[in-house]
């Protein structure tokens, strides 16, 4: 079952050949997620083939531009291709006023219905749910309102073994009580679920930390997480102006991964001063291995 996340931009602020701004697309089990609009978006996702006609559900992290400005064009791109499903936005609630404006200039209402969800900048919280998975989001610390997503797939019930009810005509009600790990009655025998079913696969999880500066308190909120994105504005070498912007640098991403005692750590948001995005691998390698540097086009499969 399908947990891939496409790298659509791995800039930072300044759109660059290489590299554009953040935006990630998110196929969890085929619902499709679109992390970010950055300028340019939507040809990042004709460019690595993302089925883009299927997103429905939008998350945008903040109001930087580098983060949103390409919305307004694959909403636009979404009508002219006749789309009538709606569309959901989780976003900083003044995105709705960016878009009314733009929408009473233009002149031209949308065929599709755009539901808008603001986020809570406060607290963690629940922002979409169905039976595969969960969406969070989290504030982070950044020198405006902004947030992180937390996609966690749910827990399912225990598989049954096949084999072992073969011969044995078990009711339907009671194969259900097995697999929510009950032990059951049957022809005057205890089934016992151990022995009926096995335990479902471990659900999967990716945190995505938006920008933000190094923040303890998202270590509980992504604490195990499978992948993880943390951005990484600079190198340790430009602390200082890290501090000043409210950014990580690489070792501060590296450090997030290991206090969070999360299993894989991508980071991007490379400032456009830098060349070589390969610095800020082997510096975060020093404190966590498992780390990449991530370029446009790449994939992660969980
Ligand atoms: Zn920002």
């Amino acid at each position: 079952m399908k947990f891939k996340l496409t790298i659509l931009g791995s800039g930072g602020a300044i759109p660059t050949i290489e590299k554009r701004p953040t935006s990630q697309f998110l196929n969890i089990q085929e619902r499709r997620f679109l992390i970010d609009c950055g300028e340019g978006t939507q040809i990042q996702l004709r460019k690595f083939g993302c089925r883009f006609t299927k997103i429905d559900h939008i998350f945008i992290s903040h109001l930087h531009g580098d983060h949103y400005l390409g919305l307004i064009g694959l909403l636009s791109t979404f009508n002219l291709l006749g789309r009538i499903n709606p569309i959901y936005i989780y976003a900083p609630k003044e995105l709705e006023e960016i878009l009314e404006m733009h929408f009473k200039i233009s002149g031209k209402p949308f065929r599709f219905n755009i539901e808008f969800h603001p986020l809570n900048f406060k607290n963690k919280a629940l922002i979409f749910e169905d039976t595969v998975l969960q969406v969070f989001s989290f504030p982070v610390s950044h020198s405006v309102p902004c947030c992180g997503f937390l996609f966690k797939e749910v827990k399912k019930s225990r598989n049954i073994i096949k084999t072992k009810i073969q011969n044995k005509p078990i009711p339907f009600e009671k194969l259900k009580l097995l697999k929510e790990g009950k032990n059951v009655d049957f022809n005057n025998e205890i089934l016992k679920y151990k022995d009926y079913t096995k335990d479902s696969p471990k659900p999967r999880s990716y945190a995505y930390c938006a920008d933000t500066q190094y923040d303890e308190n998202l270590i509980p909120i992504i604490s195990n997480v499978d992948l993880l994105y943390h951005e990484a504005t600079f190198l340790e070498q430009m602390k200082e102006r890290a501090k000043k912007t409210q950014h990580s640098t690489a070792k501060d991403a590296a450090t997030m991964a290991k206090e969070a005692n999360t299993k894989r750590l991508i980071i991007g948001h490379f400032s456009a001063r830098y060349n070589e995005i390969i610095n800020f691998e082997k510096e975060a390698k020093t404190i966590f291995e498992n780390t990449i540097a991530v370029n446009d086009g790449d994939i992660f499969e969980i």
